[in-house]
């Protein structure tokens, strides 16, 4: 349906569409609800989507060694399982490819608009709608979905200089591939888990390779390998082997909360694996007192890789802890005053996670944008999937669902139980808005930080970004993930202030 709308902010005398549901971004979690729509029989739904292509994360982050930290079988959707996974842990082009491969067979691409940039997205109490700005036009929906992710905003670290710098220079989700690092001198900056793929990956080819390491991350064996053809033919073809090695998968993952979230001091049976794994891969004494950690292990996501000491024991790769004091033209200074020349700079600092730029497009009911509400109270919501003074408006990966130790898609297929159910419990009681009741948010909130202020992410020593500027813990689940299945398996309408359409004047 198209009508004009006279409202500046939308429309401006362009024309405006409208639709029930809109969807913003289509990663797993975006893809995943269209997905779940279409099943419902609702038709009438878009999923606007900045990039080209559907995949999110695994669209942008392209750069060498790319690959997941979680099994493949389980770091899938469950109605979609791919018994052709040809290793144990996949690699970007084959995590790409099955989203791909889904939206295709889902046949849920022509519901949605590529290269359509949100610019805004602002409520209006008088009509009950979200009124969309756009760069492929204007819409306005009664439901908005926010499905942009916590790893989509590249965080570039504000370092004196870094815009002088006259040599390749780009961060490690926005991967230039047609830079040719072969026989360069390359810095890095960042040593988290995409730096780790990244170091082993470049440093075969490049002339020298500078690691700028702020903090040593703990790491992990990798227990990675191709699947035999004969695995492969049993995941297709044996009913329940595939579903029983992910659910074998799955809870072997999950007694990682037992230390992760309830007794850190557990944690401790980690940390020397990883002690004996740095001892055993890292022979330079030097080296090794550069790399090993100051904080309790699970402080800061765990890292997996069987690559990356010994990358950094090549006689081309230095780590340098010195910090930086600035970049120049050709060179990064250090705070001990070492001029070290380099041709390309790598970007590896991570993502505006607790303060995405897409915050400030969004405009609630009293007008403040998401930016300027989580500034105030930090960064909470519902169950993930609301935040008072935002009505009609559901988010998937939205505060404290975040996790570093199994499948996200797991947590993104719980959320859109929960979202899908809301709709449909819009639709079967007439509802005009539904927000979540400020005080059964403030009282969830509670609880939460309450449950992380034990967790081994608040008390193991170490500064990430998992924290906020309030101190809070604003993104991780600190608890099993079944358990937020069992809490996400129903819209819990009573959480929610709601209001319902006025009725329609009678005939006389
Ligand atoms: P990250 O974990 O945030 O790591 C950023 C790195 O840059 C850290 O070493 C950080 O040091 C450093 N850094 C940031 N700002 C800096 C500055 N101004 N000066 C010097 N160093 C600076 O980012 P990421 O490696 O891109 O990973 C982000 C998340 O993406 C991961 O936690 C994970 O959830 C996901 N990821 C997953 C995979 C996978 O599954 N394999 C791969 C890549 C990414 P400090 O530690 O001192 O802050």
């Amino acid at each position: 349906m198209s009508r004009k709308v006279t409202d500046k902010a939308v429309g401006d005398d362009r024309p405006v569409r409208h639709v029930k549901t809109v969807i913003i971004g289509s990663g797993f979690a975006g893809l995943g609800l269209a997905i779940r729509l279409s099943q419902q029989g609702r038709t009438d739904y878009l999923v606007l989507e900045r990039g080209s292509d559907v995949g999110g994360t695994w669209r942008d982050n392209t750069y060498p060694g790319a690959a997941c930290d979680v099994p493949s079988h389980l770091y899938s959707y469950s109605f979609a399982l791919n018994p052709n996974w040809s290793r144990s842990f996949s690699r970007q082009g084959e995590i790409q490819s099955y989203i791909q491969g889904v939206a295709k067979k889902y046949n849920v691409l022509d519901k949605h608009i590529f290269d359509c940039d949100v610019t805004g997205a602002r409520w209006n109490d008088d009509t009950a709608q979200w009124e969309i700005t756009s760069s492929k036009g204007d819409f306005t929906a009664d439901t908005v979905v926010s499905a942009v992710g916590a790893l989509c905003e590249p965080n570039l670290p504000d370092i004196k200089g870094i815009n002088t710098f006259e040599g390749e220079i780009f961060h490690s989700a926005r991967w230039n591939h047609d830079a040719d690092l072969n026989g360069k001198r390359v810095a890095i900056i960042g040593t988290g888990a995409s730096a780790i793929q990244i170091i082993p990956s470049i440093a075969p080819q490049v002339a020298k390779l500078d690691v700028y390491q702020r903090t040593a991350p703990w790491l992990l064996p990798r227990v990675d390998r191709p699947y035999l053809k004969a695995e492969q033919l049993a995941f297709k073809h044996v009913p329940g082997v595939q579903r029983l090695s992910r659910a074998a998968i799955y809870a072997a993952r999950e007694t990682q909360v037992v230390g992760l979230a309830k007794f850190p001091a557990l944690m401790q049976g980690f940390q020397l694996l990883a002690k004996a794994k740095l001892q055993y891969e890292v022979r330079d004494p030097e080296l090794r007192k550069k790399v090993t950690p100051d904080f309790r292990i699970g402080c800061k996501r765990m890292l997996i890789s069987n690559e990356y000491y010994p990358a950094l024991s090549r006689d081309n790769v230095d780590v340098v802890t010195d910090g930086i004091a600035e970049i120049r033209a050709g060179s990064i200074v250090t705070k001990d005053g070492t001029e070290r020349e380099i041709d390309a700079l790598i970007v590896a600092t991570g993502f505006h996670v607790t303060d995405s730029p897409t915050y400030e497009t969004i405009t609630g009911r009293d007008g403040r944008t998401l930016s300027e509400v989580f500034d105030e109270i930090g960064q909470q919501g519902y169950k993930g999937s609301a935040v008072a003074n935002f009505p009609n408006m559901f988010f998937l990966l939205g505060p404290n669902v975040g996790l570093g130790h199994t499948s996200m898609v797991y947590m993104i297929e719980s959320q859109i139980n929960y979202i899908s159910d809301a709709l449909t419990t819009v639709d079967r009681l007439g509802l005009r808005t539904v927000e979540v009741r400020r005080e059964v948010q403030d009282a969830y909130n509670e609880d939460l930080q309450a449950k992380l202020s034990k967790t081994v992410w608040n008390t193991g020593g170490c500064a990430s970004w998992y924290l906020d500027k309030h101190g809070n813990n604003p993104t991780l689940w600190p608890d099993f993930t079944f358990q937020f299945r069992r809490l996400t398996k129903n819209f819990d309408v009573s959480a929610y202030a709601t209001t319902t359409a006025p009725a329609e004047p009678k005939a006389v």
